[in-house]
């Protein structure tokens, strides 16, 4: 899904969903890198409680769900995701300890101290990196983890063209050094970053999108809104191609403190 939220909505809502409930996923990621960022998270048992945020129909979410023992609440705004969601843990019969709800990241429905461990792969940009964090800590126990990624720039100079389009898309865009700073300040230990390798956004750009795109394209056959659409998620393909050394998505995996 695009980072762009204003632009996202200027779209018939109807049709991103219709669209982003047939992909595997909703944003650039892979089972790999799910494993490689819960490699960094100690301590989890059959008591742990694990919540994903911004889950949508949860690649990720099943990835975790068969690599822990814990149970997990995926949370997404939109409930054709949800619905897909739970239909999923079903088919892998994880529905015991898998249960995807609609709700609000602005207004989580956890009590305090209540989580291990908070995952939010491509999605805390809806509410903010730096507020996300903020206002998801109390959620946290003392030492359980947040783990989440976020576009993110790799230099501290890059050329106006792209600058402009994420400046307008989403300006706290930062570098790596930048958002680890605000981990910090928001009250967490940062365990560890690493970049998610060009191959998952190659993946999501180039085999998964332009699949879906062409018959997209034919449902929905002189529809406005979808053109524009798919024309607005292939122009920020087209850019990740020409940019791509300048950002990417990282994932950052932090350790509630005191
Ligand atoms: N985590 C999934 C993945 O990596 O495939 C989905 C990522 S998708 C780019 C972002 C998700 O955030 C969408 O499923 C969208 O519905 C959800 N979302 C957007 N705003 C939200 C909000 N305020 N609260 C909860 N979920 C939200």
């Amino acid at each position: 899904m695009s980072n762009d939220n204003q632009t996202i909505h200027e779209f018939d809502l109807n049709i991103i969903f219709d669209y982003f409930s047939n992909t595997p996923r909703q944003g650039p990621g892979s089972p790999e890198i799910t494993l490689k960022a819960l490699s960094f998270i100690d301590g989890l048992t059959s008591n742990s409680k694990i919540a994903d945020i911004g889950c949508g129909t949860g690649g990720q979410t099943m990835v975790l769900a068969q690599n822990t023992t814990s149970k997990i609440t995926g949370i997404d705004l939109f409930s054709d995701f949800i619905r897909q969601f739970n239909q999923n843990a079903q088919k892998l019969n994880l529905q015991e300890r898998v249960k995807g709800i609609v709700g609000n990241m602005e207004n989580l429905p956890f009590q305090e101290e209540e989580l291990d461990l908070i995952w939010s792969e491509g999605a805390i940009y809806n509410i903010g990196f730096e507020r996300g964090l903020r206002e998801w800590r109390k959620f946290l126990k003392n030492g359980g983890y947040i783990a989440v990624t976020e576009n993110t720039w790799f230099t501290q100079e890059r050329p106006t063209e792209i600058q402009d389009f994420w400046q307008e898309a989403y300006p706290e865009m930062d570098t790596i050094s930048g958002k680890v700073a605000q981990m910090e300040k928001a009250g967490y230990l940062p365990i560890a970053t690493f970049v998610v390798p060009e191959d998952c956004w190659i993946d999501y750009y180039e085999v998964q999108n332009p699949q879906m795109q062409e018959s997209f394209l034919e449902k929905y056959k002189g529809n406005k809104s979808a053109e524009e659409f798919i024309a607005y998620q292939q122009y920020e393909a087209e850019l990740y191609r020409k940019y791509k050394e300048y950002y990417g998505y990282v994932f950052y995996i932090g350790k509630r403190i005191r």
